[in-house]
């Protein structure tokens, strides 16, 4: 029995793999051409202040909708178009998507919230970057307030002049700079040390596994250490109730997370600020998070 388990396993694991190669090699393929065909859309993820429910942020997340494949996930596709460079062109157009979004929102009166945009290293590796962002703003009409960027950690590792230029000109700008994903790079200090942003987000598997001591112990440490620097820190990925209470123990500034809201399409993002006032109500447990 065991050895037919074992054959049929491993039936299932080559398929599998048979099936990621293929499409590995289909997104390489038409990667090239979803910009130009409109096939690239954004979802909007609210980041929730902690204290009041009130959505202090929209997290852009970047969705292609292949022809034949159907939805493919950033996680698949992103690795590859900063392979190919392609990331240069999908970047700026999600950086002028969600501007755009963000400049509807506010015409629609609402002001209580940014858009966090992702930006990938290789964006920051580009001497015009700021500009590239500057004009944006410009052509929409957009206050650089209303508009923050999350980047990953690793940047640092690649760290030169040009991406800390880069970031220092955006902040004189007035755009905010997150550093997401935060513990899961060792790079996590020195990024500290070279460049003064404006907040920290911790990265989910922290936040999913926080009922276990060391992850506590992990959060505490992250939002004792950016409340030192006075910087606001950010849960990702909070899908409980006993999650959001751990957090709100540990101090966490904002949560963003499956409890509150998936990923939705902008009109479906915004009703989550409409009712947010009974978004949810906070009954922190007096029992303490890791006993
Ligand atoms: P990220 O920026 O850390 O975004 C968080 C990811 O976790 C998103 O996945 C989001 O949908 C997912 N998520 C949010 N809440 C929960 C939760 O409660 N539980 C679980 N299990 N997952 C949750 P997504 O949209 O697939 O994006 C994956 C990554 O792809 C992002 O991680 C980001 O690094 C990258 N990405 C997405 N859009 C862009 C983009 O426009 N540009 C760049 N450069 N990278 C992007
Ligand atoms: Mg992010
Ligand atoms: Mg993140
Ligand atoms: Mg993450």
């Amino acid at each position: 029995k065991a050895k037919r388990d074992g054959k049929n396993s491993f039936q299932y694991f080559d398929s599998i793999t048979k099936k990621e190669v293929e499409i590995a090699s289909t997104i390489r393929r038409d990667l090239r051409f979803a910009l130009e065909k409109g096939q690239f859309f954004l979802h909007y993820q609210p980041i929730v202040d902690a204290r009041t429910g009130k959505v202090v942020s929209m997290e852009a997340l970047l969705r292609w909708q292949h022809p034949k494949k159907g939805l493919i996930s950033p996680i698949h596709f992103i690795p590859i178009a900063e392979e190919t460079r392609q990331i240069i062109s999908i970047g700026e157009w999600v950086l002028r998507t969600a501007c755009k979004q963000m400049k509807e929102w506010r015409n629609m009166g609402y002001y209580g919230f940014s858009v966090s945009v992702n930006v990938s290293v290789h964006q920051l590796q580009q001497p015009d970057f700021a500009k590239v962002v500057f004009d944006i703003l410009n052509e929409i009409e957009l206050e650089p307030r209303f508009l923050e960027l999350e980047i990953t950690e690793t940047v640092l590792i690649e760290a030169m002049d040009t991406v800390v230029r880069n970031l220092y000109r955006l902040k004189e700008m007035g755009v905010k700079i997150i550093i997401d994903d935060f513990g899961t790079e060792n790079s996590s200090f020195k990024y500290l040390q070279k460049f003064t942003v404006d907040g920290l987000k911790i990265d989910r598997s922290f936040v999913s596994e926080i009922k276990v001591e060391v992850n506590k112990a992990i959060v505490d440490a992250i939002t004792f250490l950016g409340h030192r620097m006075k910087l606001g820190v950010t849960a990702e990925g909070v899908e409980t109730k006993e999650q959001l209470d751990c957090l709100v123990e540990s101090g966490c500034d904002k949560v963003q997370g499956y409890y509150f809201s998936k990923p939705l399409p902008p009109d479906e993002a915004i009703r989550m600020v409409q009712k947010e006032s009974n978004y949810f109500i906070f009954s922190p447990s007096t029992q303490k998070c890791c006993k």
